[in-house]
């Protein structure tokens, strides 16, 4: 049985999950595969990856040889930006799912707090190369998301990107059907996110971490860019326990009943990201490792910051 956090609609979460941003949809079909042929029974996807389709062709193959059954497996998909205007948001969802040839996603997150102009592009920007803000606000995106529950589209919804003050946006907004089950945000041992999962964990929203391996594959990583995976500290860690620090750095997140999601189009390393329950890192080694922590992000929050001043001054949010 693969350890998994309870959602609060009773559904239970896979702790670990494959992710699948960059991997080239020649691949992924096959990650796919040997991800669910090794033991992963949580997939972590999105619209925006533009490779769901080859994703849903590799959990088909899994569940027509008989490895696995739809209801075993935990997959997760985005909304994204481009499809915040409520009226556009069922249509998203059904996309995701054509592509994925599945009548339902396990759980749907809103990619990013910010709406952008709706249309074919998926990065909207103007001449100046700046990202197009739409007029929508998250709080009616989350009203349609919610019918997507209703209506057995998605069995959970959630948030990523989200700050404390947005989800208590959520929390307080008149007529609030479904609280969110999830809020994907990113956290490894350079951005430990004490605060962040304690505030969602008091809430019962269950904390996905993207990025646990510092994201080394990231298009705009500099070369002064610190690197997790060749940190000193879970060097040693990790030859301590016989481990990789690739293990160390996602066992970190079990042992806080956070969920994880690495990628890698590697068989081996698929394999090796998924042998975790072998060991327990010593509560002075977490200690250790949560002392790490610089604040640093991989995925700068600025341009989303930014938009969501937008979204606040044009609806008068009272939230900071
Ligand atoms: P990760 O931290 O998972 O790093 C992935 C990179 O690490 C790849 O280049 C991979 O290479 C390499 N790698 C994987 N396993 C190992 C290993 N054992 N040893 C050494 N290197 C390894 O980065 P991501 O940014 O991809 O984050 C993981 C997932 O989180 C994404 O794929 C996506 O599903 C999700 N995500 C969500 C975001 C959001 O906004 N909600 C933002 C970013 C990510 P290779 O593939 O060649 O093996």
């Amino acid at each position: 049985m693969i350890p998994a956090v309870t959602l609060y609609n009773g559904a239970k979460m896979p702790i670990v999950g494959l992710g699948t941003w960059r991997a080239e949809p020649g691949k992924v079909t096959e990650s796919v595969k040997v991800a669910i042929s090794s033991g992963y029974r949580h997939i972590d996807g999105a619209f925006v990856y533009e490779n769901e389709e080859e994703v849903g062709a590799g959990v088909h193959a899994m569940i027509e040889q008989g490895v696995v059954k739809r209801e075993d497996l935990f997959i997760v998909s985005k909304l994204w930006c481009t499809f915040h205007v409520p009226s556009l948001v069922r249509g998203a969802c059904e996309k995701t799912l054509k592509d994925l040839k599945l009548d339902y996603v396990d759980l749907y997150l809103m990619h990013f707090p910010v709406g952008m102009q709706s249309g074919e592009k998926i990065f909207p920007s103007d001449e100046n190369n700046e990202i197009i803000c739409d007029d929508s606000c998250f709080l009616d995106t989350w009203e349609a998301m919610e019918k997507l529950v209703d209506d057995g589209l998605v069995k959970a919804i959630g948030v990523s990107n989200f700050n404390k003050d947005q989800i208590e946006a959520i929390l307080n907004k008149p007529g609030l059907k479904y609280k969110p089950a999830n809020n994907q945000i990113e956290c490894h041992p350079y951005l430990t996110q004490e605060k962040m999962i304690n505030y969602c964990h008091s809430k019962g929203i269950t904390v996905t971490a993207f990025s646990p391996l510092g994201s080394p594959d990231r298009p705009w990583a500099s070369s002064d860019d610190p690197r997790l995976l060749e940190d000193a500290t879970i060097l040693a860690i990790a030859k301590q326990y016989n481990k990789t620090p690739a293990q160390v750095l996602m066992r970190f997140h079990t042992q806080r009943n956070v969920v994880v999601i690495a990628k890698s189009a590697t068989p081996s390393r698929i394999k090796e990201n998924f042998q975790l329950f072998d060991f327990e890192l010593s509560q002075g080694d977490m200690k250790t490792i949560l002392g790490l922590n610089k604040n640093w992000r991989g995925f700068p929050a600025k341009w989303w910051v930014e938009m969501m001043d937008y979204v606040v001054s044009r609806y008068s949010l009272s939230i900071s």
